[in-house]
Order: structure tokens, then C-alpha cells, then sequence
């Protein structure tokens, strides 16, 4: 840019320096054959205008500065307005005396080096000088003096100086601009092209750590910063920690955190969009820290997971360094840094998913594994038990209680065994339904039935009530299914309560409620339990249960389409199945 200017203004000097050849040898060839003049005189004036002309060139060539060739323009125009004014001194005594007629080509090339300052100097001393030599030609060789004619000259001066002024002024608006807009597009062209290695290296780099720093160093290029960081905002520690920083002091040691809630990154973040600060010290925001050298700061918020976590920030020692240009850039930057960011945490979060899936596998496989392994010497055991127990009249009392026992404990394991190995084959997705219209009022009263014996031992009452249509399902698996919420009940709810049992058509589903009147499923625990393995904290001593009864019944259910919760019901659990109703079709009535 510094080098485009220079060489412009190197260009008008040699241009000038080619004039003055055109005059030196007006003076050289010409100025001899006029009438009356010293032809000494006009050699000296002419060799003068040759030598300086010749410095002049030569200077131009060696200077490598602006400033120095303004101070080397200054002083040949100082030397082109005195040689002119010496020229109309020399050629005074020509009757016809004309080298007045060069004073608008100094004025004009005055405007064009040195602006209004240049056309005024030269206007102003050459009409001077003009006007003297013309009065000294009157008084020395009686040419007259003629007021019109020196006025009229002197007309022709000024408005040459104020025509070429203006016509300049222009002309150096227009410089500006022009100069201004290719600033603009190389800097546009630059940051497209440091965009663009930053896009390719989020688009390719595959080490994430490596990311953020290579996108750093790709826009260093054009946005000339000092130190660029992202910071995130850590709640456990309740500070904003670095996560990267590119800095070019990299002896100053910054503390690589900054308290949360507090100074600029806080309030970009509140804030929401990208801030400029020109001088940090001139900021109500900004939190004074030890060895802090940043003035100029610019923050943009990243947005991860939808939410502003993180600061980008580009600092600069000095005020004011920063422009708006900048700050849009950072912008764009930022976005490639969230973009990074939100990746990497993508990318977390489906290895995480995967190593839980997995781990899930591994454990059902090993569930499976093991309930084969312990079905085998459970059944040999509940064999030999049995086969001891029927024959209780030889053992002794002693013995007969203790295989009462052993036969008990054999029955609930066989239990979980077989609970166990229902899941794995579930979780395998190894289970058939086989579908039939089954009466709803024959479903409920058979689970009723099979459970009839253990709620008489608990002095409980089951209540049943059906108004539902026929339901199309396994019977077995929904047996399954009712007959565990019901010895749920059974078993968590006190002695000598009600359980009831109900079954109704609402919309397209059917509904079927088990409701007792025990302490119920606090509401913060009813979305986990039907988990696997989960048990209320206050049953877990509660013998025989697995956790494992209600994640069955749900993955039972759900293989119908149908739905399992709890509903709030005040005082007690209420379980609450839900199973599309399928219309029985006319076949089937009429074999029913
Ligand atoms: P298990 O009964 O083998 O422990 P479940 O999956 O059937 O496993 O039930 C999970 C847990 O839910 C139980 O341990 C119990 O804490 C709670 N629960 C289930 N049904 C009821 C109920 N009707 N009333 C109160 N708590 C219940």
C-alpha cells in the first residue's frame, strides 16, 4: 500500500523532471536567438535548470520514503518557481517578452504535487515576480508599464490556480476512494482466503485438539491480534477457564482462568452477541487483572448445545487497534470455533452412548450367561427338596422345618433366576407374541385367581371390574404383565386393603388400572422405576424382589404398542396399562 503511493508520486516527479528538460532546453537552444539578452545569462539559467534537474532525478531514484520524496519535491518546486522568476528577470529586455506565459505550468504542476498550498506559493510568488520585472522593464528599458495587461496577467494566474485547485481536489477525493476500495477488497480477498484454510481445517483436521489452534493461526493473517483465547464457563468451579490460547508474548504467564459471573467474558456472554471494547481501561466491565496487558479486546459468545458457554476473545496491547471490519470477521471466526466446539461435544456424547450401550450388552450377556449356569443346579436342588419332602414323616421336626426352608428360598430364586433370563431374552429381542382376542373380564378374573391365595394371607380384598371390549394380545404375556403389578400390590401395600382391578375403554385404547392402598411411588422416583434393577429406597430390605418385575412388564407391554405408568391416585400405587383396541372382527364374534 505504503509502496503503491510512493511509487505514484515517483512517477509524477520523473514526469515534471521531463518538462523541465523540455524548458532547460527552451532556454539552452532558444534563448540566445531573442533579441537584447545576455546569451551568458541564458546559458547559466539554462546549464542551472539542467544541474538541479539532474539532482533532482537522481534523489527521486534513491529515495525510498514518502517523506523523503515530498521534502525532494519541495525543494525542486522551490527551484522551478525561482528559475521561472529568474527566467522573467533574464528575458526582460526582449521587447516581446513572453516567459511570463509559463508561470500556469509551474502553478499547475504546484497543484498537483503539493495541493492548494502548491498552486497558491506559485500563483502568488510568480505574479509577484511578474510584476516586478515588468515594472523594472519599464523604468530600466522603457518598455511601458501597462496596468491592463499586467492585470489581465495576472487574472490568467489566479484562475489558473483556482481551476487546477479545484479539477486536483477532485481528482485526490477520487485518489482516496479508489485507494480506500482496494484497501477494502484486499482485505476482503485476504480474509476469504484465511476463511476458507480455517473452514478446511475444521472440515479435515481429525484431531480435535489440534483444531481451534491451526484455526487460530490461519486468520493470524488478517486479524492482527496479540493473543487469541476461548474461554469456557466451568459452573462446578465457578470460574471461565481456558480452553486455547494462541499468544505472541509468550512470556507473559496469564492466570488460565478468571472468576465466573465477572468482567468482559461474563458480559458477552449475558449479552449474547460480540462485543468491541477499544480500551479495556476505559470499561465499567472490565476486571483489572495482574500482569494484564490487552487494551484493544474484542469477545464474541460461542454458542454449544444452544447455549452461550463460551467466549472468543482477540486482544491487542495498544488502544484502539481494533475495527468494526474486525469484529465482523471474529464473528465469522467464532462461528468455526462453536462449530468445532459443538463437534467435539457430539462426538463425547456418542462415545459415551456407545460405551453405556455396550456396557448394557456386556451385562446382559453376563446376566444370561450366569441364570443358565444357576437354572440347572436350581432345579436339581428343588427336585431333591420336593423329593424330601414328601417324605417328612421319616425326618425329624428339625429337619422337616429346615427343608421347609431350603424348598422356600429355592422357590424365590428359581423366581429371580427366571426373571433374569426373561430380561436377557427380551433384551434380545428373542420374544414371539402370539396374539388372540381375549375377553377382559377372563384376563382379570384369571390373574385374580392365580393371586387369590397370597392376598387372603394378607387379609386383603381384590376387587375386579370390567367394562372393556375383548383385547387382541398374548394372553400369557399380559397374565405376566397384570399378575406382577398385582403381586406388587400384594406385597407393598399393608394388610387388609383393597385392591382393585379395573379395565375400561377410553378413546382407541383400553385401560387397565391396578390401584392399592399402600404408600405409593413417591412422584420424583416414578420415572426410573421401571428401570432395570431399580427398587425404592425404602423396600430395598424388602426380601424377594429383584427390580426387575416392572422393566418386564414394560418391555411386555410396549412389544403391544401399548403403554405402562403410574398415575398419581392420592394414597396408594396406581399402575396404569394401556393397549390399542383392536375391533374384533365378525369372524371371530361368531366363533366366540
Ligand atoms: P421387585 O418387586 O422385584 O422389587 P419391581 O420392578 O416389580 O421389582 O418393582 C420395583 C420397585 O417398585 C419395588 O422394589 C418397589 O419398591 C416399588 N413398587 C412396585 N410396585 C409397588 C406398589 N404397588 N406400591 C409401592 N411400591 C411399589
Amino acid at each position: 500500500m505504503a509502496d503503491r503511493v510512493l511509487l505514484e508520486a515517483q512517477r509524477v516527479e520523473r514526469a515534471i523532471c521531463r518538462v523541465r528538460w523540455g524548458a532547460a532546453a527552451l532556454s539552452l537552444l532558444l534563448g540566445p536567438l531573442f533579441p537584447n539578452l545576455s546569451p551568458a545569462l541564458v546559458y547559466v539559467l539554462g546549464l542551472w535548470v539542467v544541474l538541479y534537474n539532474l539532482a533532482t532525478l537522481v534523489a527521486v531514484g534513491r529515495t525510498r520514503t514518502r517523506k523523503g520524496l515530498a521534502g525532494v519535491a519541495r525543494a525542486s518546486f522551490a527551484g522551478d518557481i525561482l528559475s521561472l522568476a529568474a527566467a522573467m528577470f533574464l528575458f526582460s529586455a526582449d521587447p516581446l517578452w513572453t516567459t511570463y506565459l509559463l508561470g500556469p505550468l509551474v502553478i499547475t504542476t504546484g497543484a498537483f504535487r503539493f495541493g492548494t498550498t502548491g498552486t497558491s506559493a506559485a500563483a502568488v510568488v510568480l505574479g509577484s515576480a511578474y510584476m516586478l520585472t515588468a515594472f523594472y522593464r519599464d523604468r530600466a528599458f522603457g518598455f511601458p508599464f501597462v496596468p491592463e495587461r499586467i492585470l489581465f496577467t495576472l487574472s490568467v494566474y489566479g484562475l489558473t490556480a483556482l481551476l487546477v485547485d479545484r479539477v486536483m481536489r477532485d481528482a485526490r477525493q477520487l485518489r482516496a476512494e479508489r485507494e480506500g476500495l482496494i484497501t477494502r477488497l484486499e482485505r476482503r480477498v485476504a480474509e476469504d482466503a484465511a476463511l476458507a484454510v480455517a473452514t478446511r481445517v475444521v472440515a479435515t483436521v481429525a484431531a480435535p485438539d489440534e483444531v481451534i489452534p491451526r484455526v487460530l493461526h490461519a486468520i493470524r493473517t488478517v486479524l492482527r491480534f496479540d493473543r487469541a483465547t476461548v474461554f469456557v464457563a466451568d459452573e462446578e468451579r465457578g470460574e471461565y477457564r481456558v480452553l486455547h490460547r494462541l499468544a505472541a508474548d509468550d512470556d507473559l504467564v496469564l492466570p488460565p482462568q478468571a472468576p465466573l459471573g465477572r468482567g468482559l467474558v461474563a458480559a458477552a456472554l449475558d449479552e449474547d452477541r460480540p462485543i468491541l471494547v477499544p480500551n479495556v481501561l476505559e470499561d465499567a466491565r472490565y476486571e483489572p487483572r495482574e500482569g494484564e496487558r490487552a487494551r484493544s479486546v474484542i469477545l464474541v459468545p460461542l454458542r454449544v448445545g444452544g447455549r452461550p458457554i463460551a467466549v472468543f476473545t482477540l486482544s491487542r496491547a495498544l488502544p484502539d487497534e481494533f475495527t468494526p471490519e474486525d469484529l465482523r470477521l471474529s464473528g465469522a471466526v467464532a462461528g468455526l470455533v462453536a462449530q468445532t466446539l459443538e463437534n467435539q461435544r457430539l462426538f463425547a456424547e456418542a462415545s459415551e452412548a456407545q460405551a453405556l450401550r455396550e456396557l448394557d450388552r456386556l451385562k446382559d450377556e453376563f446376566l444370561a450367561a450366569v441364570s443358565h449356569e444357576l437354572r440347572t443346579p436350581l432345579t436339581v436342588v428343588a427336585g431333591a427338596l420336593e423329593l424330601l419332602g414328601r417324605q417328612g414323616h421319616t425326618l425329624t421336626e428339625q429337619a422337616r422345618t429346615l427343608v421347609g426352608q431350603a424348598e422356600r428360598h429355592a422357590q424365590r430364586l428359581t423366581r429371580s433366576v427366571g426373571e433374569l433370563l426373561e430380561v436377557a431374552q427380551l433384551q434380545e429381542a428373542k420374544v414371539q407374541l402370539d396374539r388372540e382376542f381375549v375377553p377382559c373380564d377372563a384376563l382379570l378374573g384369571e390373574v385374580t385367581a392365580a393371586h387369590e391365595a397370597l392376598a387372603d394371607a394378607r387379609r386383603q380384598r381384590l376387587e375386579v371390574r370390567s367394562t372393556a371390549p375383548p383385547l387382541y394380545v398374548d394372553r400369557r404375556r399380559m397374565l405376566q404383565v397384570l399378575g406382577n403389578l398385582v403381586s406388587n400390590a400384594i406385597r407393598y401395600s399393608p394388610e387388609g386393603g383393597t385392591i382393585r382391578i379395573t379395565a375400561a375403554l377410553r378413546d382407541v385404547q383400553v385401560e387397565l388400572e391396578v390401584r392399592d392402598e399402600g404408600p405409593g411411588i413417591p412422584p420424583e422416583e416414578r420415572e426410573h422405576v421401571f428401570d432395570k434393577f431399580v427398587r425404592l429406597r425404602r423396600d430395598r430390605d424388602v426380601p424377594g424382589g429383584t427390580g426387575l418385575g416392572l422393566a418386564i412388564a414394560k418391555t411386555l407391554v410396549e412389544l403391544h404398542g401399548g403403554t405402562i405408568g403410574v398415575r398419581d391416585a392420592g394414597a396408594g400405587a396406581c399402575f396404569v396399562v394401556t393397549i390399542p383396541h383392536e375391533p374384533v372382527p365378525a369372524e371371530a364374534h361368531a366363533i366366540g
